[in-house]
């Protein structure tokens, strides 16, 4: 099955052909465009340069095209991208601008130019179908509730292949088939001990979330991607009382706050310094005490959300990390899993010193619990969902 992962941006629009099956898949061809004006337009140039290069003999031969759409107003799950989806994609526009109206675009363009081709849109908000009402239920009132504010949590893609690769990492074959087939047959109950996971995508944008089973339980981000940890240069966690705050006493208007917090808080807020994990290091290590202060505030952020995980679950199997500083940052996984051997989390640090974007296995060898990096790779996990939709 020849599968197109398309990723929209609002100005940029990249590809990657997956020649799947049921052993697995491999990309045949990738490309990319930056500073689109009109998506419709480089669409037409993808199919028609893997034509000419001889990938494909017609656009017909592509099977089908997987979205990895955000955020739907009243849908979610790994669906047929359809006139619903795009609907469901207009709803939550305000909340999610810059991916939401790439997407439904995306969709229409694509019924165009493969009418032949199956579309299926994998939203980020999957993998928590099946969180308890206590974990997605925000304290506001029934109006508030009843035009969607909840938690939803994000980064789904990443997080459920996390519960698949894990498992298998694990010995745990039987949650692993379970966490594959989640989206076609749902939760399932798993016989003997429960295989409990806390999975941490840390990269540009970062979550933290809880598995059991193959299942998500709660994740750190909730009606937005805009929360939970301090992200890049969105703010992250915040008192709602602060933006009516910060309005008033600085004299800014609603859409001033919101920009503020979506392009200049995070990371960058707070280290002044750069959105990039790299260069807050750098800074850090002259002396910069911002930038210090943002990487111990991160790594405070994401050690109280494994804390929230490790009483929800009852305990832990394995202590996952992923996304480019989950699988490079030697020092943030170091200083995240500092002293909680107490929790059965003992990292080696030589093996964690060598791991650097590969999967790895770098908790001692008597570790209760196994620390492991798995690199994200967020096409692949697309691809497949897709496949397996579709087969
Ligand atoms: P996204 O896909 O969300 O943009 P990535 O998963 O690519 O993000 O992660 C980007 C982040 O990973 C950046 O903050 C970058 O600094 C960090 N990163 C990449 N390589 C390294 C490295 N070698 N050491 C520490 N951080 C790194």
């Amino acid at each position: 099955m020849l599968v197109l992962v398309a990723n929209l941006g609002s100005t940029s629009f990249k590809y990657r052909l997956f020649r799947m099956d049921e052993s697995g898949g491999e990309v045949v061809a990738k490309g990319g465009y930056e500073r689109v004006t009109d998506h419709a337009v480089v669409i037409e140039d993808a199919l028609g340069t893997l034509q000419r290069d001889g990938i494909i003999a017609s656009p017909d031969e592509i099977d089908a095209v997987g979205f990895k759409t955000v955020l739907g107003k009243d849908l979610s799950g790994c669906v047929i991208a359809d006139q619903k989806t795009i609907d469901a994609l207009d709803g939550f526009t305000a909340v999610a601008p810059a991916h939401n109206p790439p997407y439904a675009a995306g969709i229409r363009q694509f019924e165009k130019a493969l009418p032949n081709a199956r579309l299926v849109a994998l939203f980020e908000t999957a993998f928590y179908q099946w969180t308890p009402p206590a974990f997605h239920s925000y304290a506001i009132p029934q109006a508030w509730r009843d035009i969607g504010i909840r938690r939803y949590g994000f980064h789904g893609a990443s997080h459920k292949f996390i519960a698949e690769r894990s498992a298998e990492l694990c010995g745990r074959d039987d949650v692993a088939e379970i966490a594959r087939r989640l989206y076609l047959d749902g939760p399932q109950v798993v016989s003997g001990k429960p295989f409990r996971v806390i999975s941490c995508h840390l990269g540009g944008s970062s979550s933290v979330t809880g598995i059991r089973d193959g299942v998500a339980i709660g994740s750190s981000m909730g009606f937005s991607p805009q929360s939970g940890l301090p992200q890049n240069n969105r703010v992250g966690d915040l008192d709602s009382a602060a933006i009516p705050f910060a309005m008033r006493t600085l004299g800014i208007s609603l859409d001033e706050a919101e920009r503020q917090l979506t392009k200049e808080s995070g990371l960058l807020g707070l280290s002044g310094v750069s959105n990039d994990a790299r260069d807050i290091r750098t800074a850090a290590a002259e002396g910069n005490t911002a930038a210090q202060l943002a990487i111990d505030a991160n790594v405070h952020s994401i050690r109280h959300w494994i804390g929230a995980f490790l009483v929800d679950l009852g305990g832990l199997d394995a202590l996952v990390f992923t996304a480019g500083i989950g699988e490079n940052g030697v020092e943030t996984r170091a200083a995240v899993c500092k002293d909680l051997e107490a929790f059965g989390i003992h990292l080696d640090s030589s093996k964690n010193a060598a791991c650097r974007a590969t999967e790895a296995v770098i908790s001692t060898d008597d570790s209760p619990v196994k620390i492991i990096v798995i690199p994200a790779n967020e096409e692949l996990v697309l691809a497949r969902e897709v496949y397996r939709k579709l087969s």
